[in-house]
């Protein structure tokens, strides 16, 4: 999608890696730096590694200046990695809504521990971050059994939302390219929180 293996430099590190590794930054002429997450607004891009230090050294050496040759509006390096990290949980919510809509996720305990003694079990469990510690140990120690990969994310209003309920504790994913792409998306968001 536009992010395959076209490299470009992090102008932190200066490092050349593959453009999908990087966050692209957009300066549209209000002079405001952008996160262009998924590297689909027009212009010039900036690119920076997903580390914190990288963007921090960017702003340090005033490199989105030189790279948009303009005067951009100051922003800090805290506020920048928040929307960073921001725009891969909305990548990440994205993700859950099309699973659901696809028929590829499954709501709630009982029907996700039903859909771990199926055969294919799901690939990727999903707890809310404020899921009571009984039902995460159950589903948990199930999950782990057949190999699921278990992460916290999200509250369980959320979840709900993007499961079309109220509340939503414990969301599955099947196998496939959509848990895929959600777990490549976690791994990047975990890489932000220095988690890795
Ligand atoms: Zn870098």
């Amino acid at each position: 999608m536009g992010r395959g293996k076209v490299q470009r430099t992090c102008l932190g590190c200066r490092q050349v890696r593959d453009q999908g590794d990087l966050i692209r930054f957009v300066c549209p002429p209000d002079g405001t730096i952008l996160v262009d997450y998924r590297h689909r607004l027009p212009g010039r891009g900036a690119y920076a590694c997903l580390e914190q230090d990288c963007i921090d050294q960017v702003l340090r050496k005033r490199q989105f200046n030189r790279a948009f040759h303009r005067e951009c509006t100051p922003v800090s390096s805290n506020e920048l990695f928040e929307s960073v990290r921001l725009a891969m949980l909305e990548r990440m919510e994205n993700l859950l809504g099309m699973a659901r809509k696809s028929g590829q996720s499954t709501a709630g305990s009982n029907a996700v521990l039903a859909a771990l003694d199926r055969s294919g079990p799901p690939a990727v469990i999903v707890f809310a971050k404020d899921v009571s510690v009984g039902v995460a140990e159950k589903v948990e120690r199930k999950a782990r059994h057949h190999d699921a990969e278990c992460l916290y994310l999200l509250d369980k209003v959320t979840l709900g939302r993007l499961s079309g309920r109220s509340e939503c504790s414990v969301l599955a994913l099947s196998g496939g390219t959509l848990a895929e792409a959600f777990l490549l998306e976690w791994k990047r968001y975990c890489r932000t929180l220095g988690e890795n």
